[in-house]
């Protein structure tokens, strides 16, 4: 990527090689996978290997994948149909795409590392049928939420429970099963996949539950109207069977922390359960996008808060839910991509410390 140091991976992840050349072998082919005649057949059997694909890495029937454009739409799906009739409930550091899809949600706190209040969901849960939404792993923060033990309340409660996975599956052992989640939310582009994929996994229950967002041509079991993405899809299938986890970048994650606590940054989430990719790390008194751009001038690409909408950069909501203050609008992400190098890292410690040097001083 011309020399770039590329951290930032919570926004996308590079494209595996083996998801490249599925993505290249599925362009090749011209059907359709609704139509009946042999071209139709041969796409047909690639979207239904990518479904038994996903479902065996992921949890679930493969009958009860439903294919979606990504992480946003699987979201937006889930709450549409689950949240029918129903409170919603709504991790307070929730990304962008469950906030905006349930407006109305009440909100269930998190303590300072981000981690949501058990007791407070227990509480919440005792005012009638809801649907929870709890992310698996925060975006901006690697923060990992108790699913299970969220979901032994939500079952007691006879609630549903939507789990977005987005951040966390590749990266680390997701199953729909174990985690106890009635539907689960991912996305191809944040696993290494093409963007323009994703899927909603559910349970039997809550898919005989599900109603379409989008109408159309029955697709998806009539799900999910829309031709096929079909070359995103295989993309995205082939990621989900190369991810081996990120345990591997813990060391060079913590490299990354350790050279920007030295240049007086304050790692953020860091003292509890996380990612091990990602770290949020704020310097006083200097604003996040200021950081941003001197290391994108220096050749390091990081982000500030959520950077799904590029540009504009708001003060963290998820930061400020953890009760950062001043903090929340002076921090970047640092999240490492699958393939980062302990060259990377070095290259990132002494860009930061060049950055943090000029501008806490301009900053004072
Ligand atoms: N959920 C989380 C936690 C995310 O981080 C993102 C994207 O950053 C999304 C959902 C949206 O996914 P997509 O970009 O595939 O629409």
């Amino acid at each position: 990527m011309n020399g770039m140091i590329y951290l930032d991976a919570n926004a996308t992840e590079p494209l595996r090689p083996e998801a490249r050349a599925a993505v290249l072998d599925a362009l090749d082919r011209t059907g359709n996978p609704s139509s009946v005649h042999a071209a139709g057949r041969d796409a047909r059997r690639l979207l239904e290997d990518a479904r038994e694909a996903i479902a065996r890495r992921f949890g679930g029937a493969p009958s009860d994948v439903v294919f979606t454009s990504g992480g946003t739409e699987a979201d937006a799906l889930a709450i549409h149909a689950l949240g029918r009739g129903r409170r919603v409930i709504a991790g307070a550091t929730e990304h962008d795409a469950v906030r905006a899809a349930a407006p109305g949600a009440a909100l269930l706190p998190v303590d300072a590392q981000g981690v949501a209040d058990l007791d407070a969901l227990e509480a919440m849960l005792r005012g009638g049928p809801a649907l929870v939404c709890l992310m698996l792993a925060n975006n901006e923060t690697g923060t990992l939420q108790p699913i299970a033990a969220a979901a032994a309340l939500c079952r007691a409660a006879g609630a549903w429970l939507h789990v977005d996975a987005v951040q966390a599956a590749g990266r680390m052992a997701v199953n729909l099963a174990a985690l106890g989640a009635h539907s689960m939310a991912l996305s191809s582009h944040k696993l290494g996949g093409p963007q323009g994929a994703g899927a909603l996994l559910l349970t039997p229950d809550a898919a005989a539950a599900l109603t379409p967002l989008i109408l159309g041509g029955g697709q998806e079991r009539g799900r999910r109207g829309g031709t096929h993405a079909l070359p995103a899809i295989a993309g995205f299938a082939a990621a989900a069977q190369a991810c081996t986890g990120s345990e591997h970048l813990a060391g060079l994650r913590d490299m990354a922390e350790q050279a920007a606590l030295l240049a007086g940054a304050v790692a953020l989430a860091a003292g509890g359960p996380r990612l091990s990719n990602t770290t949020a790390l704020a310097l006083p008194g200097v604003r996040a996008e200021r950081q941003v751009i001197a290391l994108d001038l220096a050749g390091i690409a990081v982000s500030a808060g959520a950077a799904c909408s590029s540009g504009k950069v708001a003060r963290s909501h998820v930061l400020e839910a953890m009760g950062a203050g001043a903090l929340a609008g002076e921090a970047i992400r640092v999240s490492l991509p699958w393939n980062a190098t302990e060259a990377d890292i070095a290259g990132f410690a002494a860009a930061y410390q060049t950055m943090a040097a000029r501008l806490s001083r301009s900053a004072a």
